[in-house]
């Protein structure tokens, strides 16, 4: 694993944060750092050089979609998910664990984890089909595309995400809901701790014996919901995990997070983990919770916000978010931003992207996905050079002030 390495260069005081550098076989990724979404090895409707030209660092593409489309294989005779999009730095892949318990259905409307635990009505909506089944050895799943049947277990996760070839990539765990019963998520991080030891066990099988492929960093995924107790041992026990030399390089923190304890439930992880692995913080976008997750130790964070919003003619300002659309940019002569250096703000104005959302342009969703893109790097990066400055502290107050100032003034009227 000599091509994989992070180092910690500075830490806040009294908190877990800290700034660092991850080393990949395809470059350095210099952290806090937000890894823009490609699910299906794209960000949608944006170039991937105009991804590298607005920041990022690295991307993250998802083991679910690519499996069912193309196919791993594919991917893997193509070089690998960086090369066969053509994007030469580093790659994330997750494991699939997410998409095939929730299957973009509706997370805790369709899934059945336990029938002896809950009442159906609780994990299972009216009219819903339940579309994923979970036991100790995998789960079983219905494509969404064609209504196939699929089985995902820790072996084949292994399995297709070395096939897909990211520089990173997550073990494969049982994403539980808020809303499961204590027992029940007692019972699931146990599943997740030996899914995780299997894991390790396939990803040292495929490191021998694709030795000439590049090397791949393993992340163990903590689970736990909203217990102290449990997402501490969640850590503690995936830290410790060690098969036959084998442990994870890095972690991600999974699972469920209520907005409100955001903080308090990363940092009971992170205190338990090592200083010297990197962690990444699975699906966070929001600028507040970004702040929070830095803060507490997070080093890495994925999320499809920025560009899911952006599709949807909602973007960032420092004032907080705006709808394009809105009647009052038709003649906004000027950028989204004054003084956001992306491309869209540096070439075109505001009252043209409202003409494209209102006609419904192609080109619309990729300004302003390379604005929203630039905004959340951008942004991160900026507390990332602040936490080196030693004043993050000082960064938050500002920006946050100044974005959420427009929530706070409805809420004080
Ligand atoms: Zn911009």
């Amino acid at each position: 694993m000599s091509e994989f390495g992070f180092k910690v260069q500075a830490e806040l005081t009294n908190s877990q944060g800290r700034a660092g550098v991850i080393h990949t076989p395809h470059g350095e990724i210099q952290t806090p750092a937000f890894i823009p979404v490609g699910t299906k090895a794209t960000v949608k409707s944006v170039l991937p050089e105009a991804m590298k030209e607005l920041g990022a660092q690295a991307l993250l593409a998802n083991a679910y979609h690519l499996y069912l489309q193309p196919g791993p294989e594919i991917v893997d005779e193509a070089g690998g998910v960086g090369k066969f999009m053509n994007w030469p730095g580093p790659t994330y892949t997750d494991s699939g664990g997410f998409q095939v318990l929730s299957l973009g259905v509706g997370f805790k409307k369709v899934i059945a984890m336990d029938e002896q635990t809950f009442r159906s009505d609780e994990v299972i909506a009216d009219h819903k089909e339940r579309l994923a089944h979970v036991d100790d050895d995998g789960v079983t799943f219905k494509s969404h595309l064609d209504g196939s049947m699929h089985r995902f277990t820790p072996e084949i996760s292994m399995q297709v995400q070395h096939q897909l070839g990211a520089d990173i990539i997550f073990a494969f765990d049982e994403c539980t809901t808020l809303h499961n019963t204590r027992k029940y998520q007692v019972k699931s991080l146990e599943r997740t701790r030996l899914w995780a030891k299997r894991c390790l066990v396939e990803h040292g099988r495929l490191t021998r014996e694709r030795s000439a492929k590049p090397c791949q960093a393993l992340w163990g995924v903590l689970q736990g919901a909203q217990y102290e107790d449990l997402r501490r041992k969640g850590a503690k026990d995936l830290s410790e995990l060690n098969e036959d030399g084998i442990s994870f390089d890095g972690f991600g923190l999974g699972g469920a997070l209520d907005k409100e304890n955001l903080g308090t439930i990363v940092s009971w992880m992170t205190e338990e983990l090592p200083r010297e692995k990197p962690r990444h913080l699975l699906g966070i976008g929001e600028p507040d919770d970004l702040f929070v997750g830095v803060e507490n130790g997070a080093d890495t964070f994925d999320c499809v916000a920025p560009s899911r919003q952006a599709r949807t003619s909602a973007v960032f300002t420092k004032t907080g978010r705006v709808n394009l659309t809105n009647a009052k940019f038709n003649r906004a002569f000027v950028p989204i931003q004054e003084d956001c250096d992306c491309y869209t703000c540096t070439n075109y104005t505001a009252a043209y992207l409202n003409h494209l959302f209102r006609s419904k342009e192609m080109l619309a969703s990729t300004l302003a996905t390379i604005h929203n893109e630039r905004f959340i790097v951008r942004l991160v990066d900026q507390m990332r050079q602040r936490l080196i400055a030693g004043d993050f502290h000082e960064f938050k107050k500002e920006f946050l002030g100044s974005f959420y100032s427009s929530n706070l003034k409805r809420s004080l009227a």
